[in-house]
C-alpha cells in the first residue's frame, strides 16, 4: 500500500508540473508561452504576432497544428521590410559620415 501511494503521488506531481493547456510559440526567436482558450481554433502570439492553428487532442489539451501562413507571411514580410529600411538608414548614415570626413 505504501508503495502504491508513492507512485500515485509521483504521477500527481508530474501532472502539476506539466503545462497542459499551454504550448510555446513556434517562432524560434520568440518562444512565448501561449495558452489558447477552450475551443479556440487559432491563437495569435502577443509577442511576435505570429498566428497558429490549434488542434484539440482532447478537452483542455491543445496542440499547435501549424502556422496560419497568410498571417505569418505578412508578419515575416513586415519584419523583412523593417530590416531593409534599417539597413538603408545605416548605409545612408555611413555615406554621409564619409562625406563629412572629407
Ligand atoms: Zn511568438
Amino acid at each position: 500500500m505504501e508503495q502504491g501511494k508513492k507512485v500515485g503521488s509521483t504521477i500527481e506531481s508530474l501532472r502539476s508540473t506539466r503545462t497542459y493547456g499551454k504550448f510555446r510559440c513556434h517562432n524560434p526567436t520568440c518562444m512565448e508561452r501561449l495558452e489558447p482558450k477552450k475551443g479556440q481554433k487559432t491563437i495569435k502570439c502577443p509577442t511576435c504576432g505570429m498566428e497558429f492553428r490549434v488542434a484539440w487532442v482532447k478537452d483542455g489539451f491543445p496542440r499547435i497544428r501549424g502556422p496560419v501562413w497568410s498571417v505569418n507571411k505578412k508578419v515575416a514580410e513586415e519584419a523583412f521590410e523593417m530590416k531593409m529600411k534599417a539597413q538603408d538608414a545605416t548605409k545612408k548614415e555611413s555615406i554621409e559620415k564619409k562625406k563629412e570626413g572629407k
